[in-house]
């Protein structure tokens, strides 16, 4: 027996019609006799019912009703029978299919379900399980509806991509996953070689030095929906296999890229909300990001701009002020106006304000009103006159504006800057809900040295093109609402140069040719000028699907501590392949020392 429709299918149009419909008993509800079972399918719920009384003349009602009492929830069912108009007053105007409903005539248990551990309706976050066991029950969760959806977008989402990036002369390449590690920066997952006992491959971090010798052997556009590995410390919403959509270009310049991923993302735009999507989209330099608005990430849906007031505290009596200027570090003001904030912030906010500026890294947070014209708050007897010209000009104040200082170190300061005008920006209410605003982050230095421990890292990777003397490198990314959808740049396409980035990176000669001499020999047989950038498909879904996660854009992710609910890896393995890989676990509860002793005498 195979279905006529699927449970999203039937209308008015279809009433007489003889049907079979298969899909999973979602509820059902027993009206003195008569069943109502919503069927339920990905493409819909329709109304089947059982109505003993009602059935066509010959129908086995007893062989019926005792198929119909194994159904279930969530079983598997088949049923035959005729589209009928629902009970004036019965329809379910939400319900595309919600003005008729199918007599049963007959029916058939496929498989029957146990009872679920959840219900799978269209239930409201708070009536739904613990993620843990949402996860460990996957392939029940994912017969929700929102989960349905999330699944199509993201597949409607990539198709739309391949069809923009096909017609434009790509070509979808795969990349090895059993790879030479490529230090993208974090760790790699790695797999033990059997053939060469003591060798190891890695997960690729990204396709990231494959897509460039693609480029050295002349494929010229390469893209892959590719998935990548990083075995990071628990950092906020990541998982460790995730997606890229991965890019790379020969023979084009830094706007080549982004040209090519606004027209993209406009394509993809089009199809999936029918609309036009502003391009080319606004730039940012990452120093004005940083200084006006605290992050390389910022979300520019919202005012609450930085001032930077380093100048106009050079002379002050105000100790604090004083010797962080003279240390080199930064200030800056964020204003608060009075419509729009001051006025809603009282006392006890600024207090906890001032305690969550600890928590954004910050040294504390000076605050002032302007009242009567004047600046109010118990520093301000502390500076000078010059000092409280200096804010008032440079920040607009006006009367009832709240004023929040802020001063440290360059980069701890604006980046606590940043988190305290994003929790200020949600406090207020400020964040426009269902907006999307993409910006490019431009003109990023080559590299960061670490605060703390001093260390030169590459801001993005150490294979990007340096310019003005190694200050810049060639690198961008492309953000959405305060997120980085991926980053992207032009490549070193010569080995000198490369070796040299490499050394700048504090890496000896040795190392060089260890980890990288299999690629800059690459890069030495007449690499073109390339360059390319990797989208993260998995963020770029959630937050086109307002998700707070990215969990929920993936059929099977792992949870927050990085372990698959649904088949319990990570696992150990058995001791022979163990012995088979010539590897033994140093995990304690894994060493049997007993055995080992024995073994030695
Ligand atoms: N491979 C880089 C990354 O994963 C992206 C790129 O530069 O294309 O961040």
């Amino acid at each position: 027996m195979r279905r006529t429709h699927t449970c999203g299918d039937l209308r008015s149009s279809d009433l007489g019609k003889e049907v079979c419909l298969q899909g999973w008993v979602r509820f059902s509800r027993d009206h003195g006799g008569v069943a109502f079972i919503d069927l339920a399918d990905r493409y819909g719920i329709t109304q089947v019912v059982f109505d003993p009384e009602d059935l066509p003349a010959g129908t086995d009602a007893q062989a019926l009703a005792n198929v119909m009492k194994t159904f279930t929830r969530e079983s598997a069912v088949s049923v035959n029978g005729i589209v009928r108009k629902r009970v004036d007053g019965t329809e379910d105007a939400r319900n595309k299919t919600g003005e008729v409903e199918v007599l049963i005539t007959s029916a058939e248990l496929l498989s029957r379900s146990e009872v679920p551990p959840f219900e799978i309706g269209d239930q409201k976050e708070g009536v739904l399980p613990s993620e843990d066991v949402r996860l460990e029950y996957r392939y029940l969760d994912l017969r929700r509806t929102e989960m349905i959806r999330a699944i199509e977008f993201r597949s409607k989402f990539i198709h739309l991509a391949r069809q923009y990036l096909e017609s434009q002369g790509f070509l979808e390449i795969e990349t090895p996953m059993l790879a030479k590690s490529t230090p993208e920066g974090a760790r790699d997952y790695v797999v033990p070689s059997r053939v060469h006992p003591g060798t190891f491959y890695a997960l690729p971090q990204s396709p990231q030095l494959y897509k460039q010798m693609l480029m050295v052997a002349g494929m010229d556009r390469y893209y892959q929906v590719a998935r990548c590995f990083r075995d990071e410390d628990s950092r906020k919403d990541r998982q460790p296999e995730f997606t890229q959509l991965d890019i790379e270009m020969s023979f084009i310049e830094e706007k080549d890229i982004q040209d090519n991923m606004e027209r993209m993302l406009a394509y993809i735009w089009k199809g999936l909300y029918g609309e036009e999507l502003q391009i080319p989209f606004p730039r940012i330099s990452y120093m004005e990001a940083m200084e006006r608005y605290g992050s390389d990430k910022p979300d520019l849906r919202y005012g609450l701009p930085l001032e930077k007031l380093t100048e106009v505290f050079r002379e002050t009596n105000y100790g604090i002020m004083k010797k962080i200027v003279a240390e080199g570090g930064i200030i800056v003001g964020m204003n608060l106006k009075k419509d729009i904030a001051g006025d809603k912030i009282g006392r006890n906010d600024v207090d906890r304000y001032i305690a969550l500026a600890k928590k954004f890294g910050l040294g504390g947070l000076t605050w002032m009103r302007v009242v009567n014209g004047e600046l109010d708050s118990n520093i301000v007897k502390y500076f000078t006159d010059d000092n409280k010209k200096g804010i008032k000009e440079t920040m607009k104040a006006e009367e009832g504006d709240l004023i929040f200082l802020m001063a440290g170190p360059w980069k701890r300061t604006l980046e606590g800057a940043g988190l305290m005008r994003r929790q200020l920006a949600a406090d207020l209410g400020l964040v426009p809900e269902g907006t999307f605003q993409f910006h490019w982050l431009v003109d990023c230095p080559m590299f960061e040295v670490d605060p703390v421990s001093g260390k030169k890292d590459a801001f993005h990777h150490p294979f990007v093109l340096p310019y003005d003397n190694f200050k810049k490198g060639a690198c961008f990314d492309i953000l959405l609402n305060g997120n980085e959808l991926g980053s992207g740049s032009m490549r070193i396409n010569r080995p000198e140069m490369q070796v040299e980035v490499l050394h700048q990176l504090g890496l000896s000669d040795e190392r060089i040719e260890e980890n990288f001499g299999w690629f800059i020999k690459a890069l030495s047989y007449g690499a073109p000028p390339h360059g390319g950038i990797a989208i993260g498909v998995d963020r770029v879904i959630a937050i086109l699907l307002g998700k707070e996660t990215i969990r929920d854009t993936i059929a099977f992710p792992k949870n927050k501590k990085a372990e698959s609910l649904i088949d319990g890896s990570p696992d150990k393995i058995d001791d022979e392949k163990l012995e088979e890989l010539q590897l033994m676990s140093l995990a304690m509860d894994d060493v049997n020392f007993d055995i080992e002793e024995e073994d030695i005498e």
